[in-house]
This record gives C-alpha cells, structure tokens and sequence, in this order.
C-alpha cells in the first residue's frame, strides 16, 4: 500500500509563538526551563496535527531552536576556536551564541539554503575535534513514540551536504573531513536502529547540484559505510529543490529509499525515471505536493503524475509526499479573512497540504472515485481563481506581450548619456550619495502605528512624514553629501509599500515564513495582472526636491526583488511576471521624471538570489532579469540619471549582467565581501557609474576616515575615477541617527581626501 509522508513541518507556529519564545528567552524574560517546556508544547502540536491528518511517515528532528544546519554542527560538537567549549552537549548559551554572536565573539555566518529565502549559520570546522555531543535524532524519536505514540522517522541533515555546506577547510582535505564525520553518523544511526527506528530520512540536497566524479565516489563509500553499519535501517535518500544530477548513480546506493522532487525537478526527474526505471527493490519518495509554494494542487494533474509512476514502481513501494520540507511555507490558511474568496480558496499552507497529502495518498490506495468529492472541489476552486478578473486583465497582458517583444533600450548609448548628464549636474568627481532610506526611529514607528490604527489622519501622518523629510534634508546639506534622498520613512519594507499600491498582490494576516533565526517574513502574494495604478513615490520625492537645490534621488524597488521576495502566480512563468511588474514601474519612472526628478534609482538587491540552482538555467534566468530592468528605465530622457543598487552577495559571477542592465550608477555591496568583488573587476571592466560601498552599514561601529580612505584607493586601481561614486553598503533604515551622520560625515572627509588625490 502506499504511504503518506511529509519531509519536515513549519518551526515557527501559527501565531509565531517560537518567535515570541525565542525572543523572550534571549531577552531574559523567560527562563530556560519555561522557555524548554513551551518549545515542547509546540513541538508536540506539530507531530500531533500531522497524526491527525493520518500522516505515515511523519518527519521527527525536523524542530529545531534556531537552525537545523547549526543542530548538525552542534550535535558533532562543531564549535568554531573563538568559543569557549569544554566538549559535552552544547549548551543553549553557546548554541545561540554562535548563531547571533557574544560580546566576546562575533556570530558564525549565515547565508541562502539553496535557492530558498531561508539561511542557516555555516559551520566552521577547524575548531574542536568532532563528536557526537548528543543524538538529537534519537532524543526526538523518543520524544514522539512516548508523547504520542508516533513512529516517527528522525531526519537527518547528510554528510556530504553538510560538509559542502561548511567552511574551514581546503578541497584536498574533503576526504579526512568525511573520514572524521562518518564515523559520527554511524553512530548516531547505529543508536537509532538499535531503539528500533525503522525509518531515517537522509537529506542530501546537494545532489541536485553538480558533482564532479570525486563526489559520487565519496557518495557511495558513505552510503555503503552506512548499509554495512545498519544494514536493519531503512534509510530514505531525500533530494529536493531541483531534478538529480547522476540519476544512475544515486538510485544504484545502497539504501532502501530515494526521494525525489517532482515540482521543482519533475522535468529531469521524470524523463530519468523513465529513461532509466527505478530499482525494484526500492521505495521512491515522490515528492509531489510543492513543500515551497502556497497554492493549492491540481488534484487531478497530481493523480496523474502518480498514476505514471506506479507504472515504474510498485504501489507498495511508493510514498506520496511534499517536495521537501514546508519549512518555507506559512502554517494555515484557515484563519486568513481578509483575502478574496477566489484567492483563499486556491491557497494551501503547511496544514492544507497535509490534508493533500492524504488525500491522494488515499486515491492511490483506493482509487480516484474514494476522493471524487474532494476532486470535484478542487476543480472548483482552481477555475474560481483562474476566471477571476484579477487575472483578466487584457488591457495590462495586451501592452506586456507588446512591450516585451521590443529590445529594451535607452535612447543614446551610456558614453553619451554620461555626457549629457555631467554637463546637466555638474557634480565633483566622486559624487557622494546614500543607498536609500535614513533611520527608522521608535518615532517613525510609532507615528505609522498611528496611522495605521485610524489614531492619526493620513493628513496627520504625511505631516509627520513631511518633517522627517525636511529633518534629513537638512541634515545632509549639512554633511555635504551632493547627491540626496528623501529617506523612506513612509516604508516599512521595500517590497510591500509598492505591493500595496500595484494591482495585484495581496497581503494574508499570518503568511509568515522564517527567513533566518527568529526572523520571520510575510511575502505578498503576487495572484493577479500586476498594474500600475497611480503614483506611489512622487508625492514624497517631489516635497523633498522642492526642499533644496541638489538633486534628490527618487527611490524604488526593482521588479526582479518584488518578484523574488513575493509569492507569486504559477500559471504564468515568473519571466512574465517579471515583465509586468516592469511595465508598472516604468509608469512610476515616467511619473517621478514628469514630476522633475532627475535622478531615479531601482534597487534590485535580490537578482542574485533568484539564480536558479542548475548552471544551464541561469543564463536565461539572468538575459531577462536584466530585461525586466532596462524594460523599466529606458523611456527616460537620456539626462535623467538611473541608478541602481545591489547587496547580500556574492556578484563577482555576474559582472556581465549587471553591465548589461545599463545604469547610469550602481551602487554595491563590497565591504562585507572583504574586497572579492574588488578584485573581480581587476578581471573584468566596468565601465558605467559605479559606486563599491565603502562602509558596512550592518554594524553600528562608526567606521574611521582611514579606512574609507583605504576602501577608496583600493578600488580606483581598478576603476575609472571619473566614474566612481562613495556611498555606503547599503540603507541606513537600521542604524541610529548619531552613528549615521557621524559615519556620513567620516565618509565625506574621506571623499575629500580623495578629491585632493586624484583630480590633478
Ligand atoms: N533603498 C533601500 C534602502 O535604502 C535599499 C535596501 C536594500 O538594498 N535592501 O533601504
Ligand atoms: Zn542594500
């Protein structure tokens, strides 16, 4: 009989509650012990849902209090040398310290899980000698068998994933790592098999990356190190996010079952299973219902895909689940009542897609017919959302397809826009300018708060905006910066103020997802024709130009970072979206120069992270993510001045593209990346605006004038200085007001240093 599995549950609960408890733990309002106790209650009440909902093979260890990455270092006992660690299981103290730093040592790092939005810290080996401190997998086996009589099957972040994911080695010392490593896994496995587990799920999800020989030799030695060592255990395989690379291979290991992704990776998932069938003696985790998306299955589309392959594989060898962990979904639509009918029916969260999961797990056992009802709903709610007028917007898909099929281009070439535009602003050499926003104090939040609440008139608030305005204005004349902004302070966040006022989106009371640690997000869905209806920023930039002589930079996130930081529709491809999103605001482009703003800069801070994972992909994810961009900016007069602005990584890979986007001036990220990209321009030239961030803005340090001095020498050894812009890394949103102008003015002491240098 087939059987229902789920690779892993959200941490965070329906109303955040790990959030609040983490955060009250770390604030020392709540006790280790309280804080333990209410970590379990929700802990259990995941496990329970799921044994409710008839779930087989339910996913125990997947809980973690921070990371499950940083679970697996900590249960090693990878602990970087700046810790103090005496050996033993990981103290909560030391645990949270590497994740979020001490006043004695700076936290580990974090970055991307794969092509997801949640990050987990890098371990950093090289410290302590590894060891099993404690067997997690095991204590939460434990855990659900006596709480609630649940056969859990305990995950288990793999070996080689977890070392490719790790830091602090050089590639010749692979080997010696997994030697050390194995070991430990055999252990922990060897503990489970003797409590009588059946069931342990492997995630290896670097296996849908590219893996040179040396990798799949490593592979199938651990993998039989394992089948010798347990040969009892069955052990599931688990991929995600993408098709398999070495399909052959992998299906040939030596364990009991394989998960594939068949949402993100069905294409080359399926033609290899059909290709090259599927081991006999092997179960094969289909995973079929989207572990990252929110929307609803087409029950019938995914009856189908589960009828082609019990073809290949046998009915009681087939376990029908989520493409991977729903970690990266919200928990329930059930109590979302502001959305529009056609749109939350069509919605399924974690809890929604267990009861999928079930249901077709159902269909495969007893038929199509033992579900009929919930097929004939589902049709119904799927049509519902597909003949809503929200994505009938033929004057909007008519001027896309029209728009889209042109070549996106400025109207003179940048030599000559760059002409044109000195002669127009007549700016010293090195420009100074900022990323964006300015601080958002307690007052500004409270003041929206106000608003918000109906306390305050929107006349009330756009006052108090107003005064913050002419507050920065001034304060940067001040500071002498040459180029200025309004400072965003009617923003919360730079994807859902323009969300809110495009056509569209919507916005659900508790989608929230983690992003990092206890940081969670609530993307905006993106369901409908995105359209341009009225002006968003103009009212604002306008107020502040009117309030001095030098030119304000009017300020708006790009179309490629809406769409890679929302939720959006499947049943057009995400490059449509994208253009949509660029025709609308091109509108707030042409209403910002209209309105006498020379200077307008599109923040695309996340085109890096939507890079898909397999390397054939990206070129094609890149031509039109650069598209969607000059789409944007290119109906403006050849003196209105494009700028642009990057973060968060690593873009010495992409130089070419983010050359092709054609801006005036961009402005990145280099401080945190300790000069790579720096150094990638001595391969490459650059030859538009460009401004490298000459201090972190993530710290509240005050950076010296020498050091910004440094950043600056160091760049114009590779840069054209007649090109060269000095800003920050990034806005300014977090930090204080002091430290801000302090830093600023440090920094334009610094341009003037400069200036004196290199304009002989
Ligand atoms: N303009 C935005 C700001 O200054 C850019 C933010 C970002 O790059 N993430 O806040
Ligand atoms: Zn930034």
């Amino acid at each position: 009989m087939a059987k229902s599995s789920v690779l892993g549950y959200p941490r965070i609960g329906q109303n955040r509650e790990w959030k609040k408890a983490l955060e009250a733990f770390w604030a020392g309002k709540l006790d280790e012990s309280t804080f333990q106790s209410q970590l379990q209650e929700l802990r259990l009440n995941h496990l329970r849902k799921q044994q409710e909902k008839g779930i087989d093979f339910i996913a125990v260890n997947d809980f973690s209090y921070y990371d499950h990455v940083l679970d697996t270092a900590t249960m090693f006992g990878v602990i970087p040398s700046r810790f103090p660690y005496e050996g033993g299981v990981v103290p909560l103290s030391l645990y949270y310290g590497i994740a979020r730093g001490t006043k004695d040592a700076t936290a580990s790092e974090m970055t991307k899980w794969f092509n997801t939005n949640y990050h987990y810290i890098v371990p950093e080996l090289g410290g302590t000698e590894p060891v099993v401190t404690e067997n997690k997998p095991l204590i939460a086996y434990r855990e659900a068998k006596e709480k609630l009589g649940i056969e859990g099957k305990p995950v288990i972040l793999g070996p080689l994933t977890f070392l490719k994911l790790s830091k602090g080695y050089k590639l010749e010392e692979t080997d010696a790592w997994l030697a050390r490593f194995v070991p430990l896994y055999v252990q922990i496995l060897q503990e489970l098999a003797e409590e009588g587990v059946q069931w342990v799920q492997i995630d290896e999800p670097i296996l849908v990356t590219e893996l040179g020989g040396d990798d799949i030799a490593r592979l199938k030695k651990i993998y039989e190190t394992f089948a010798s060592a347990v040969p009892h255990l069955n052990i599931l395989l688990q991929t995600y996010f993408e098709s398999v690379e070495h399909y052959n291979d992998i299906v040939q290991l030596p364990v009991q079952g394989i998960g594939l992704d068949f949402v993100h990776g069905l294409a080359g998932n399926l033609k290899s299973i059909q290709e090259s069938g599927f081991p006999a003696d092997k179960f094969l985790g289909a995973g079929i219902i989207d572990g990252r998306g929110i929307w609803k299955a087409d029950l019938r589309e995914k009856l189908g895909l589960l009828e082609v392959l019990s073809k290949i594989v046998a009915e009681d060898r087939l376990l029908v689940q989520t493409s991977c962990s729903l970690l990266h979904v919200p928990v329930t639509v059930k109590n979302e009542t502001k959305l529009l009918p056609e749109l939350k029916d069509a919605l399924a969260f974690a809890d929604e897609k267990l009861d999928e999961i079930a249901l077709l797990t159902k269909a495969v056992v007893d038929g199509a017919d033992s579900i009929s009802d919930a097929l004939a709903r589902c049709d119904k709610e799927l049509l519902g959302l597909k003949q809503s007028s929200e994505r009938n917007r033929k004057d909007v898909q008519q001027t896309v397809a029209t728009i889209s099929a042109q070549h996106p281009e400025r109207s003179r070439s940048f030599a000559d826009r760059h002409i044109a535009q000195q002669d127009k602003w007549q700016l010293p050499i090195f420009p100074t300018t900022t990323i964006g926003s300015f601080p958002q104090s307690a007052e500004v939040r409270k003041a929206r708060q106000l608003w918000r609440k109906g306390d305050w008139t929107p006349e009330q608030y756009a006052s108090f905006i107003r005064d913050q305005i002419d507050i920065w204005i001034k304060l940067q004349e001040e500071i002498g910066l040459d180029v200025l902004v309004h400072g965003e302070f009617e923003r919360t966040d730079m994807v859902e103020f323009f969300g809110e006022k495009l056509a569209g989106f919507a916005f659900t009371l508790f989608g929230w997802v983690q992003s990092y640690g206890s940081r969670c997000v609530k993307p905006p869905i993106i369901f409908g024709d995105v359209a341009f209806e009225e002006a968003m920023t103009v009212e604002e930039t306008k107020y502040a130009q009117s309030k001095t002589e030098r030119p304000v930079k009017g300020m708006l996130t790009g179309p490629i970072t809406i769409m890679n930081w929302s939720f959006v529709r499947e049943d057009i491809t995400r490059e449509q979206i994208a253009y949509q999103l660029a025709y609308a605001l091109r509108q707030e482009v042409e209403a910002l120069e209209q309105a006498g703003i020379g200077m307008i800069q599109v923040d695309e801070p996340a085109v890096r992270e939507g890079l898909p994972l397999k390397a054939e992909d990206q070129a094609a994810y890149l031509a039109w993510a650069v598209k969607a961009f000059r789409m944007t900016t290119c109906t403006v007069q050849e003196t209105t001045q494009i700028h642009t602005h990057m973060c968060y990584c690593e873009f010495h890979d992409m130089i070419d593209s983010i050359e092709a986007m054609d801006a005036d001036v961009i402005s990145i990220e280099t401080s945190r990346s300790h000069g790579e990209l720096i150094h990638s321009f001595e391969q490459n030239t650059y030859e538009l605006g460009i401004g490298l961030g000459v201090y972190d803005i993530h710290s509240p340090r005050v950076p010296q004038v020498e050091e910004m001095t440094g950043m600056i020498d160091r760049a114009l050894r590779v840069l054209d200085p007649n090109l060269f812009w000095i800003n920050p890394d990034c806005g300014l949103k977090t930090r204080g007001l002091e430290e801000t102008v302090e830093s600023l003015r440090n920094m334009v002491e610094a341009t003037q240093i400069a200036r004196g240098k290199y304009s002989a």
